[in-house]
């Protein structure tokens, strides 16, 4: 297939890493990957920390963070690239080759020196995993209507963590959490939304319900049973007590760009996969291809997957240039999400009953690419971020 991919309009350098990223996958990954069950499915742990510090090395992931963090300082646009490289290559190891929401939390930029050696060092060079405990059972879209509560202690020289969290991605296999809750002075007083991180092998913190996802991700919930946690476990120090929102949530973009671009690449992949598909097969005597309702999917996906890729790019150049308007992220994940759910649906119809049966990459696709227009916020959120830019609501 034909196509005028966003990589023509990076610059040299940003080319050649994203061209050595697709050979490493190709090279290494794609052999490796031959070897995981054909359903798909979360690979396992070992591999995945394989996959992540051997990419680390060669200084892809984690790549837009600093040198002296040990990222490799490129910028955002070179790794939306890479994201969505990644996406492209149909490689199902090639995701946990990129630093993504186990990896290091924009937060954490934000912490104290010492939590920055402790914590966002080893994420950067991929030898820990995190997660991030925000969600809970009535606390979703609306995830700052936290019930989970930071008691200070009584004599000011800790904080007391109580409450549930759910749908948590790799709590199982992570080393350290970052937990939002509620910070409670010792007079009862709130003092906001605070991020508070601690190894998750902190005291009476344990796993609850396993969920799994469609296609196999795991998912957990966290019991924080009276978690006691030293005075300087809020993220920042205590200058991050109470600024959980301002904090490193009010800069999203590089998440949601990631997902968007991770979601161009899936859906490059897979219409990719239905062009081929639409050239060869044959009924009523013709190529399927040469009937205007197949064109119809295949053409209309080609279009909106342009359009999707460069509003992806755009944003991350913005974003580089120092303009970070969340209506831009926001624009660029529910555009591209969408899409990709799309196409992959449009692919898989083009095959017919091939692309449904078990094993085939696009039925894979079709289970895995439903969560993206649901993590990093809903299509709705972005929709609600978006409106109230426009001055709506
Ligand atoms: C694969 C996966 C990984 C995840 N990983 C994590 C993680 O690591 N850590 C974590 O804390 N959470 C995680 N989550 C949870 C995720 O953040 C939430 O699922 C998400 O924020 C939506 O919340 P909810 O599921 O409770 O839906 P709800 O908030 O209950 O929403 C239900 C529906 O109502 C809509 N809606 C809600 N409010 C509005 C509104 N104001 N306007 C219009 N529509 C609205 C939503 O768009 C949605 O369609 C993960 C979820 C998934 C699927």
């Amino acid at each position: 297939m034909s196509t005028t991919t966003p990589s023509s309009v990076l610059e040299t350098e940003h080319r050649e890493i994203v061209a050595a990223f697709t050979a490493f996958v190709r090279r290494e990954l794609v052999p490796l990957a031959a070897e995981l069950p054909e359903d798909g499915g979360l690979p396992p742990a070992e591999l995945r920390r394989y996959v992540r510090r051997r990419s680390a090395k060669l200084g892809f992931y984690a790549g837009d963070h600093p040198e002296e963090l040990g990222g490799s300082g490129m910028p955002l646009r070179a790794v939306v690239m890479l994201h969505h490289a990644a996406g492209r290559s149909g490689c199902p190891l090639a995701p946990y080759a990129l630093a993504g929401s186990d990896g290091p939390s924009p937060l954490l930029r934000r912490g104290t020196e010492q939590q920055i050696e402790r914590y966002l060092k080893p994420l950067v060079r991929g030898e820990a995993t995190r997660c991030l405990a925000l969600t809970e059972p009535n606390a979703g879209s609306d995830a700052f209507h936290l019930t989970t509560t930071a008691r200070r202690d009584a004599d000011g020289g800790g904080w007391v963590l109580s409450g549930r969290k759910t749908f948590v991605s790799n709590a199982g296999h992570a080393d350290f959490v970052i937990v939002v809750a509620r910070a409670v002075d010792g007079d009862g007083k709130d003092l906001g939304p605070t991020a508070f991180v601690t190894g998750m092998d902190a005291p009476r913190l344990r796993i609850g319900q396993r969920y799994e996802g469609m296609s196999g991700e795991e998912l957990y919930e966290l019991v924080l049973d009276e978690v006691r946690l030293p005075a300087d476990a809020a993220v920042g120090g205590e200058s991050g007590v109470g600024a959980a929102l301002g904090n490193g949530f009010d800069s999203l973009s590089r998440g949601r760009l990631v997902v968007a671009a991770m979601c161009n690449g899936i859906a490059e992949y897979a219409l990719e996969l239905g062009v081929a598909y639409a050239r060869e097969r044959k009924a009523f005597g013709e190529r399927i291809g040469a009937y205007q309702h197949v064109q119809e999917h295949l053409v209309s996906s080609r279009a909106e997957v342009e359009a999707a890729k460069l509003l992806t790019l755009a944003c991350a150049r913005l974003v580089d240039g120092g303009v970070e308007a969340p209506e831009n992220a926001a624009l660029a994940k529910l555009t591209s999400s969408e899409t990709a759910v799309r196409v992959v649906d449009r692919a898989l119809q083009v095959h017919g009953a091939t692309g449904w049966v078990r094993g085939h990459p696009l039925e894979f696709l079709y289970r895995y690419v439903r969560m993206m227009t649901i993590i990093e916020g809903t299509s709705e959120i972005q929709k609600v971020i978006v409106a109230r830019a426009m001055g709506l609501g």
